[in-house]
């Protein structure tokens, strides 16, 4: 497949883990920011084939995993509502809250409906003018743009039974977040390439230079993670900290200046919770004052709705990459895909669960793979 097979060979692979060794003289500690990312590097077994100078520290960004609890249980709660249509994205329905998931409120007969796109929520909200829809619009730089442009187009069309639940997150101020944190041992990035796509790389340089890292925009496939790496570790043998971009093919310096405006003409920068880490300032989106009528939040009055993070789970050291999932006493044991404790060990792009599938089978063989699959997709 274009763009893909192309970026899997395992000679290229090979040549690149080579230059790599041969560039690591000292010991180097790299986030991937992304979640995608994560998921890439353990399931090619990539942390294992790189020299033990070479550390990867897996970073914040599975949407799914930071989204805070607090919103988890605003979901749960406006999904419980009569007449309401709760639609969300599949990963979120077997996400723990204080007490339930989405899937329980399905059970119990709410109308949760799994949706790929806010469009399809919005359709439904033009089918059921007597119901109200809500689309749970959680996640990073990447989807905010569609969301956005879902509230743009329900305003247009007059569509006042559509609401979203907003729980957007920004990648800049984690970053930050991260590098003023006291166990901080990061010292250069591989910056999520799909987030650069939208936001372009403006916002980079002035982090890299502040906390003195190499910032390398990375895309998703093994080769271009390696590729990544290897600028990574070269810009730190030289004692240089500057912004590449490993990702040409798909990330523009600008961005999508198109998607941007949608973003900004809809939603304000605002302080959010990032759940298993706390408050980080101004590193979120909320809907502005024009489009505050779409706020599920306000419409539902959920927003008194606090809670406390689970004790034994300790995802939130695993997002800031203080430990890895397997050094959770709960990993395998007490919370699996099945019986999760945490957000990481259910979404597909959170660090427990790439643990879970890809490293907890010795034999990994097809059969296992596609065993612990089903173990985290029960409905699939
Ligand atoms: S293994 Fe489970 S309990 Fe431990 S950090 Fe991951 S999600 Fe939380």
């Amino acid at each position: 497949m274009k763009y893909i097979d192309e970026f899997n060979d395992p000679g290229l692979a090979r040549r690149l883990l080579d230059e790599i060794r041969a560039t690591a003289t000292r010991p180097w500690a790299l986030m991937e920011v992304c979640g995608g990312q994560t998921h890439s590097i353990i399931r090619h077994g990539i942390d294992q084939l790189l020299p033990e100078q070479v550390e990867l520290i897996h970073g914040p960004g599975c949407p799914v995993c930071v989204t805070p609890l607090d919103v988890i249980d605003q979901a749960l709660e406006i999904a419980s509502r009569p007449g309401v249509i709760f639609c969300s994205f599949g990963d979120m329905l077997r996400v723990p809250g204080t007490d339930r998931d989405l899937f329980r409120v399905k059970g119990e007969g709410g109308d949760v409906r799994v949706v790929y796109s806010p469009l399809d929520a919005l359709e439904l909200a033009r089918r059921h003018p007597d119901r109200e829809v809500v689309f749970f619009a959680i996640g990073f730089e990447t989807t905010a743009p569609a969301n956005a442009m879902a509230v743009h187009q329900a305003r247009r069309l007059g569509l006042n039974n559509f609401s979203l639940l907003v729980s957007h997150v920004r990648v800049p101020p984690a970053i930050e977040a991260i590098m003023t944190a006291p166990a901080c041992r990061v010292q250069g990035f591989l910056a999520a390439g799909h987030v650069c796509s939208v936001m372009g790389m403006a916002e980079y340089p002035e982090l890299a230079a502040r906390f003195r890292v190499p910032m390398v925009v990375t895309g998703f496939e093994p080769l271009d993670i390696l590729e990544g790496i290897r600028l990574a570790v070269r810009q730190l043998e030289r004692g240089e900290h500057r912004v590449e971009n490993a990702y040409p093919r798909a990330v523009r310096e600008e961005g999508n200046p198109a998607a941007v405006r949608m973003i900004e003409e809809v939603f304000e920068v605002t302080d959010r919770n990032w759940r298993g880490i706390g408050p980080i300032p101004l590193s979120g989106w909320r809907l502005t004052d024009a489009f505050r009528a779409y706020d599920a939040e306000h419409r539902f009055d959920v927003t008194g709705i606090r809670t406390e993070e689970p004790a034994e789970c300790r995802s939130g050291e695993v997002l800031q990459g203080l430990i890895k999932p397997t050094e959770c006493e709960a990993f395998g044991t007490t919370c699996t895909p099945r019986t999760p404790l945490g957000a990481t060990m259910v979404s597909s792009e959170g660090a427990c669960a790439a643990y879970y599938l890809y490293r907890r089978m010795n034999a990994a063989t097809p059969q296992a793979e596609r065993a612990a699959r089903e173990e985290m997709n029960p409905v699939a």
